[in-house]
């Protein structure tokens, strides 16, 4: 077990009620907005997700207004964001709240985690940035921190390094019998914000600027270049695709995918995970009983995914005549209609290249 010391801590606090970023969510300690923050900040970097923050908010303030979402809607406001599955828990677990805790994130880590979609992490941060509890919340940059304080080469994408730390940090709470919220809150911020402004990834931290260079271990014998260490990452799974951006004058059909997996529920351009030359492509929309009048190819692009790799060619298609589509599955809309749907960020080139999104809407 990893020991903390008081002092050095005092002095990280400190540090960060100096200068810490004045961020939406860090104006109160609301635990939906922390909750919403947390989520968001999954994956994606604060400057990116102020705006998605600041329109989710406005749109749903509060777990009622979530409860009740229309996914349509919900999905829209998280274009972008990617990882769907994440404001689609966030719903369900609003739904949870409203019927069995009065609409209010319970004060209690354990009884969080057994909501959809909070895990250890998110649990962690609303128990401790929200109610000032006692409890750990340990991110990448925290990790990322006290690797380093402590000089650890164990692989940071270990869960038992992850849980090793937890527990050094809620320790550090019960040996200094620490019950003060406002100090246990600044402490969790204080750790994350010490990772993302001062203890930087990948060699360069700038340990002149931190109030841990003197007890640091990595700082004081020269391994910040090797600790963080990470395993490599599996190798992502990439997949050619065709897609078709099939046009009827001013009107673009759009595939409804299914409702579980990879970008449930969102529209999409036709699209087959096969690479097919002009010559295929035209006979595979014959097979779907789609009447091309002229195609053209359009620019490839590509979108990478946790663990998938879209490299997406693509064709312009003229039809004047489309088959009996299931009206549930594939839809015919203007440009203007097309802003109310849900349309994943993958095909950013595609929309962009036909001016699809209204200026002001970049996601
Ligand atoms: S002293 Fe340097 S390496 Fe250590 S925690 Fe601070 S910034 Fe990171």
């Amino acid at each position: 077990m990893y020991r903390l010391d008081q002092k050095t801590i005092n002095r990280l606090v400190d540090w960060y009620r100096e200068n810490r970023r004045d961020l939406l969510w860090r104006k109160d300690r609301d635990p939906y907005g922390i909750w919403l923050s947390e989520i968001m900040l999954q994956q994606t970097r604060v400057e990116a997700v102020i705006d998605y923050y600041e329109r989710f908010r406005k749109q749903y303030p509060d777990v009622r207004s979530l409860a009740e979402a229309d996914d349509e809607t919900l999905l829209r406001l998280w274009e972008g964001l990617g990882y769907y599955s994440r404001v689609r828990n966030m719903k369900k677990c609003a739904q949870t709240l409203m019927e069995e805790y009065d609409g209010l994130l319970p004060a209690d880590k354990e009884e969080l985690m057994k909501l959809p979609g909070i895990g250890s992490y998110t649990a962690g941060a609303i128990s401790a940035i929200a109610y000032g509890l006692p409890e750990a919340a340990v991110d990448g940059n925290v990790l990322r921190v006290l690797s380093r304080y402590f000089a650890i080469y164990g692989d940071i994408k270990d869960p038992k390094l992850k849980k090793e730390l937890e527990e050094t940090i809620t320790d550090f709470y019960q040996k200094n019998k620490i019950n003060d919220h406002d100090y246990i809150s600044d402490l969790t911020q204080a750790l994350m914000e010490l990772g993302a402004l001062v203890c930087l990834p990948n060699g360069k931290p700038l340990c002149d600027k931190c109030p841990f260079s003197s007890e640091c271990r990595a700082c004081q014998e020269e391994l910040t270049e090797t600790i963080p260490f990470r395993s490599g990452n599996k190798e992502r799974k990439i997949i050619d695709r065709t897609l078709f951006v099939i046009r009827q004058k001013d009107r673009f059909l759009l595939h409804k995918r299914p409702s579980e997996g990879l970008l449930a529920g969102m529209y999409e351009f036709l699209g087959t995970d096969q690479k097919l030359d002009q010559e295929e492509a035209l006979s595979y929309l014959k097979d779907m009983g789609i009447e091309v009048n002229h195609i053209d190819p359009l620019p490839s692009s590509g979108h990478i995914f946790t663990h998938l790799e879209w490299r997406m060619q693509a064709y312009e298609i003229l039809a004047d005549r489309l088959p009996e589509f299931d009206q549930n599955e594939y839809i015919l809309v203007d440009k203007e209609q097309m802003q109310s749907l849900a349309v994943p960020s993958a095909f950013r080139t595609y929309l962009d290249h036909y001016g699809l999104r209204k200026r002001g809407k970049k996601r």
